[in-house]
């Protein structure tokens, strides 16, 4: 019954055509959704619903908030993004709420590495996104193996057990049967060295040592 606007009503929710599923529309704890894109072979688009509201008629309009995938990104898809990865942008759209095809899941980035089995309507997001420069919140993040990379939760990685950084088995080379396989892991240096110097990636990286202490952060 809350009237905001003449003619508009805001609704709770809106039920998915030719479905039970419900959407509700509730700010940043709003649903995520797929939305059929424009180009009908493309991938569908990914929402949070912020609000629902009726016009006189009855037609239904969703405010939403743009998940982007890596690709649509100003930088592109980088090697440490993975398949079901997302950014929340600052891009926010009013659309036909019919455009709606199913629920999704968008999990925190720890969430998503902890699941146990990533269905179809799983995603994750670890980074906000500014359309407008392709800048993104956090700038920083905790990069690992000799490679320097931020990490990718479809790759497999081992851990070292004396650093505790964590490496990908092709930048060891060792295949990824052969890392399954391990029992443990000790990284090059800290074997080499029995553990005590201090981590030296100098010859691992292309990246002036300072550069690389520049980005890695305390996890
Ligand atoms: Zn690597
Ligand atoms: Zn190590």
């Amino acid at each position: 019954m809350a009237k905001t606007r003449p003619g508009k009503r805001d609704l709770e929710s809106y039920t998915i055509r030719g479905t039970n599923k419900v959407v509700r529309g509730f700010g940043s704890f709003g649903d995520s959704v797929l939305m059929r894109s424009a180009e009908n072979e493309k991938a569908p688009y990914v929402a949070r619903v912020e609000s629902i509201e009726a016009d006189v008629k009855g037609n239904v309009k969703v405010r939403v908030r743009w998940y982007y995938r890596p690709e649509e990104s100003m930088g592109g898809r980088r090697q440490f993004h993975g398949i079901k990865e997302l950014f929340l942008s600052d891009h926010y759209d009013v659309q036909s709420a019919h455009t709606i095809e199913d629920k999704c899941i968008v999990h925190t980035f720890k969430n998503y590495t902890k699941l146990e089995d990533v269905g179809p309507e799983d995603y994750f997001c670890r980074f906000e996104y500014k359309a407008a420069t392709g800048g993104f919140t956090p700038d920083r993040v905790a990069v690992y193996c000799k490679c320097e990379m931020p990490y990718n939760p479809d790759d497999l990685m081992v851990q070292c057990e004396a650093c505790k950084d964590w490496y990908h088995p092709g930048c060891l080379n060792m295949t990824i049967e052969q890392a399954k396989q391990l029992d443990s892991f000790m990284c090059y240096e800290c074997s080499s060295i029995d553990g005590k110097r201090p981590h030296n990636k100098s010859s691992a990286s292309g990246l002036a040592n300072g550069k690389v202490e520049n980005k890695r952060q305390k996890r």
